[in-house]
């Protein structure tokens, strides 16, 4: 195929970029390089000949079109947004203009694209979406596809509000759009300032390891390559006018959670003066509007696609502590660009 991918420097969207040209797919990156991003996320593809990159940001929409017109995808996928809940709530502008905005704009293009006749027939506008979008849920019950939208946060309503653009153009346009929600995603290459990161980081400097409010925030994990494997697919065979869940059906707490990735720090460093890491972990002021829960029920997927994970969490979470372990130079180096994990999280130093 041939894949026009948005924000494909990111967590995600290079883990889709590096998994679809092994598979032999023609990719186009379009990424606008937010702090977020990372070309060496991509360093290991950029000289292979089914790899172009646009440094480009998506609300240009005259940008937008002309990449579509020439590139001609089979499928645009769209990963670029701003991801990071705390600082929608420091700032939600940036959250509105590209994930509320730079939507809309791709949705126009690519309805200029496929109304010139320049798109194949089995075009796909596909939007990568978050199950936030659905609210809280309290101690039972999951999210589906029906589910409604309940967004609590800044960067879920943006997301909610993008989708919902999403549904209205293939409803007014007959735009054969695709949405996904999926649920939490850890893995390599995820930027410094997300969960899963900041614990290892902290634990393996003696830092306090910081968890909002009392740690009992359950939220479903993913690796992040069963999710790009997952929206590969649903860009191939998903059917327009669908909506799928995706998700990992591992849930756990938060201090569940931080305590997994202790414990195998404390197996991989056993000599280290911080062990047992799990002493380093201080509660924090929970932060406003804070979802108590989020399940994904990935029936349909599952059922109508075939997909399903191929990481457990036990192992994932291994594999993925390792990565952070053995690719320092890859997080010291955003550090170096004046990134500072532990000022960030409003800790001691
Ligand atoms: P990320 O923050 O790691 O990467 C986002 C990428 O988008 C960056 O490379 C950034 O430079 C790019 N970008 C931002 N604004 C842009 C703009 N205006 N124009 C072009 N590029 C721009 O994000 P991620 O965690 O990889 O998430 C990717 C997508 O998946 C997002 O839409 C997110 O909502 C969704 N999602 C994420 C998770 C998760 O756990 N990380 C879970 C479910 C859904």
């Amino acid at each position: 195929m041939r894949l026009m991918v948005t924000g494909g420097a990111g967590f995600i969207g290079s883990a889709v970029v590096r998994r679809a040209i092994a598979a032999g797919d023609e990719v186009l990156n379009v990424d606008k390089l937010t702090y977020a991003a990372n070309p060496d996320n991509v360093a290991m593809v950029a000289d292979n000949a089914l790899y172009r990159f646009a440094k480009n940001d998506i609300c240009d929409l005259a940008a937008m079109s002309a990449l579509m017109n020439e590139f001609k995808p089979d499928a645009v996928m769209n990963l670029a947004a701003e991801t990071h809940v705390d600082r929608s709530i420091d700032g939600p502008g940036a959250f509105i203009q590209t994930n509320i905005i730079g939507t809309y704009a791709l949705l126009e293009a690519a309805r200029g694209y496929v109304g010139n006749g320049g798109a194949p027939a089995q075009f796909r506008f596909h939007h990568i979406s978050t199950d936030e979008v659905y609210g809280s849920l309290g101690p039972t019950g999951e999210f589906t596809e029906t589910s409604p939208y309940q967004p609590n946060s800044p960067y879920s309503a943006a997301k909610a509000s993008s989708d919902m653009l999403a549904r209205a153009w293939r409803e007014t346009f007959g735009l054969p759009v695709i949405v996904t929600n999926c649920s939490n995603n850890y893995g390599p290459y995820q930027f410094p300032e997300k969960l899963i990161p900041v614990v290892i980081i902290a634990a393996l400097e003696g830092r306090d390891i910081p968890i909002y409010g009392k740690g009992a925030n359950i939220r479903d994990w993913l690796h992040v390559e069963d999710h790009a494997d997952a929206l590969l697919l649903v860009a191939r065979e998903g059917k327009p006018g669908e909506i799928y869940n995706v998700g990992g059906r591992a849930e756990r707490t938060n201090l569940d959670l931080v305590k997994m990735i202790c414990a195998v720090l404390d197996g991989e460093l056993s000599t280290s003066p911080h062990a047992p890491h799990e002493s380093l972990i201080k509660f924090v002021t929970d932060r406003p509007g804070h979802d108590q829960r989020y399940a994904i029920n990935c029936d349909k997927i599952e059922r109508e696609l075939g997909w399903t994970p191929a990481h457990t969490i036990e192992q994932g979470m291994r594999d993925t502590v390792k990565w952070y372990l053995g690719n320092r130079g890859w997080w010291e180096k955003i550090r170096k660009r004046g990134f500072d994990v532990a000022k960030r999280q409003g800790l001691k130093t």
